[in-house]
């Protein structure tokens, strides 16, 4: 089958050809549809988290169940399900146990620490496939299966409230999720900001969003790519703001302690979502609040895409069309 690995030559990725094994034990074969192409696979790529050459890539996958292990219940053949970043969790620890499954500290990302979706074929964890609601196109629910669900979860860990105002700093592949989460499902009133519209030359961000909002924003959600926004982020927010961190630079935000102190901000890290938050934003999806702005591409163009993501060339998300 054709795959999207990490390039062990180089910082990139390449199409290879790789064989899968057989089933184990609850697992499931998943025929991938389609696969978003996440800015995280980009850092995986890099190594930003650490080497993983040959590895495949995707955990934006969603695809129709082929074949499962005898034992597996709750997945058939024929069903339509994802292959997320949350790949699967112990079960058993204080997170798994307490609605904080992502933080399991034995758990599996796929693309990252186990293959992922971004090949024509995938082994699943059976009881982690989280299932595509009908009425969901299979391209948009890709983009759901992170962008979506991070951005959603983001803005549930930012107590966004209906009337409140929440800054987006980013708006590409999550941002664009985020502002129609924030607007449609939580009602909220949205400041959105990237480098794209804006500029960077708009030094002073903060002091633009405090004169449109009195105090500054309740919260503000970042996934920009850059300490920028994550330092601007805090100075947008008025006292008792939430800042939700979501966005991955190598780089270290300034945190000014006393504004910290003084002005009761709260800085919250927030990683994609549960497999239950999952399901609520597919559903949201399906219900037609959230529509994903995604282009589909051929698997030939992967080492383009990578490419067009590091030069910040791509709007919405660019989905990798497994299906011919
Ligand atoms: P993307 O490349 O599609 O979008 C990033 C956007 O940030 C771009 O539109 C870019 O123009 C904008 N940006 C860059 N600098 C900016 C600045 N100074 N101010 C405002 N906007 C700026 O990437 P994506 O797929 O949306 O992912 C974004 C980040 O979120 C990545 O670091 C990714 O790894 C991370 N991520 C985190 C989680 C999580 O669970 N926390 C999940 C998925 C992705
Ligand atoms: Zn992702
Ligand atoms: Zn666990």
């Amino acid at each position: 089958m054709k795959a999207v690995v990490v390039n062990p030559e180089s910082t990139g990725v390449a199409v290879e050809e790789k064989v899968l094994r057989p089933l184990e034990t609850g697992e499931a074969l998943v025929e991938i549809e389609y696969c978003g192409v996440c800015h995280t696979d980009l850092h995986v790529a890099h190594g930003d988290f650490g080497q993983v050459p040959g590895r495949v890539l995707g955990h934006e996958g969603v695809g129709i169940v082929k074949e499962i292990a005898p034992d597996v219940k709750s997945l058939k053949v024929g069903d339509r399900v994802s292959v997320a970043w949350f790949f699967e969790g112990c079960g058993t620890c204080e997170y798994c146990t307490t609605g904080r499954e992502t933080l399991c500290r034995t758990v599996k990302n796929a693309g990252y620490s186990v293959d992922g979706g971004m090949a024509e074929q995938c082994i699943v964890t059976a009881d982690y496939a989280v299932k595509v609601p009908d009425g969901l196109d299979p391209a948009q629910a890709s983009s759901i299966t992170c962008a979506g669900v991070t951005t959603y979860k983001a803005i549930k860990e930012a107590k966004v409230e209906p009337g409140q105002w929440v800054v987006l700093y980013g708006a590409g592949g999550l941002g664009n999720l985020a502002v129609q989460y924030a607007k449609k499902v939580f009602n909220a009133h949205v400041i959105a900001v990237d480098i794209v519209i804006n500029g960077l030359e708009v030094e002073n961000v903060p002091g633009l969003i405090k004169e449109k909002i009195d105090g500054g924003a309740h919260s503000a959600v970042v996934t920009a790519v850059s300490k920028v926004a994550f330092n601007q982020a805090i100075d947008s927010v008025r006292a008792g703001g939430r800042v939700v961190a979501v966005g991955l630079p190598s780089e270290m935000m300034e945190l000014s302690i006393v504004k910290t102190v003084l002005d009761g901000i709260q800085v919250i890290g927030s990683l994609v979502g549960t497999r239950k938050d999952l399901e609520e934003a597919f559903q949201f999806g399906a219900e037609g609040l959230v529509v994903p702005v995604v282009q589909k591409r051929p698997v030939e163009d992967a080492v383009a895409i990578f490419d067009e993501m590091e030069k910040g060339q791509i709007q919405g998300r660019m989905v990798l069309d497994f299906t011919h």
